[in-house]
């Protein structure tokens, strides 16, 4: 198959928008992502900011595309998401960049950060990388909205997964992504994703950076605690307290929302009750981001809260 085939009659994401992304002008595009099928590019080097097992010593290879098919209206990475911002790249540009990070920069892993959108473009990448002894462990930074179908495409490619699982609650997913079906969707992504890798093997595998398997995101977010609450549940009921879960209260408000609570940070309170709530349900694999302590309003600048205009996104 072309490379380019896919993005003929695009269905890549549960978005199903159908539409030819082989046109010359984002202008002519109607697809949800906004993306044609020119692969565009944010920010390619060393990333501090995962959790220990994919950061290691060394760092995780992160590759940021630009545009995304969720576009929460909060997006953390909104400058990327929403805003368009990046640049046209090569599949060779790109490949040199990548190459540059395994060598130079020895990073642990690939760290592919929402790249659904441009799966055909990161199969081609990783093949590459393969054939030149590049053999790291791939990881792809997904936002849970994917399709089981395109899930097995990726099976090959991938060695870990780090899925969201952003909602428990339909009609939040649809106010603030404009994806009802989340929560549905998304569990079955989950469970394609761990019947292929299974769960994230740091600890067992007698490395301390991961190799391969699935762990968990859930971002809270503020108001917004018996959505979280609820979402920890149901991993709990579908997937066991084996599964291995990352709690991040990082949440910036990042651009003006509607929503009122999602203007301020997550409070203290509000991370108490969901941590609690983790806690006592007994997951085993915990990896849990306390909130920032200091004074409030939190600064702005934070290395949860990159700015991909600068040189170094991660720079605080
Ligand atoms: S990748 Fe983009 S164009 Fe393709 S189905 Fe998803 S949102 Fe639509």
């Amino acid at each position: 198959m072309n490379l380019l085939d896919p993005y003929k009659n695009c269905r890549l994401c549960p978005r199903n928008c159908g539409v030819n992304r082989l046109v010359s002008s984002k202008t002519d595009l109607s697809g949800f992502c906004g993306e044609t099928c020119q692969l565009r590019v944010a920010y390619v080097g060393p990333h501090f900011g995962e959790e220990p097992p994919i950061t290691g010593s060394k760092g995780s290879g992160g590759v940021f595309f630009s545009g995304c098919s969720l576009k929460c209206s909060y997006c953390q990475n909104h400058q990327i998401s929403h805003h368009g911002l990046g640049m046209i790249m090569s599949l060779e540009k790109l490949f040199e960049k990548v190459e540059q990070m395994i060598l130079k920069d020895r990073v642990h892993n690939i760290n592919f950060v929402t790249p659904d959108h441009f799966f055909p473009h990161v199969f081609d990448l990783v093949t590459l990388l393969r054939e030149k002894g590049l053999d790291l462990p791939m990881v792809y930074n997904l936002s849970g909205y994917q399709s089981v179908e395109t899930l097995k495409a990726a099976a090959d490619y991938a060695s870990i997964y780090l899925p969201d699982f952003k909602y428990s609650d339909s009609s939040l997913a649809g106010r603030l992504s404009k994806c009802e079906d989340y929560p549905g969707v998304a569990l079955a992504a989950i469970a394609e994703m761990i019947m292929q890798k299974g769960f994230l093997d740091a600890g067992h595998s007698g490395s301390c950076t991961a190799k391969r398997g699935v762990l968990v995101r859930h971002l809270i977010l503020p108001g917004k605690v018996e959505n979280s609450i609820n979402a920890l549940t149901s991993l709990f009921v579908e997937f066991g307290k084996g599964l291995p879960l990352s709690l991040m209260s990082q949440y910036h408000p990042a651009v003006y929302q509607k929503d009122e609570d999602l203007n301020r940070f997550v409070s203290e309170e509000e991370f108490d009750r969901v941590y609690s709530h983790a806690i006592g349900l007994g997951f085993e694999h915990l990896f849990v981001q306390f909130p920032e302590k200091g004074p409030w309003p939190r600064p702005r600048k934070s290395s949860f809260f990159p700015d991909f205009r600068q040189p170094d996104p991660f720079s605080s």
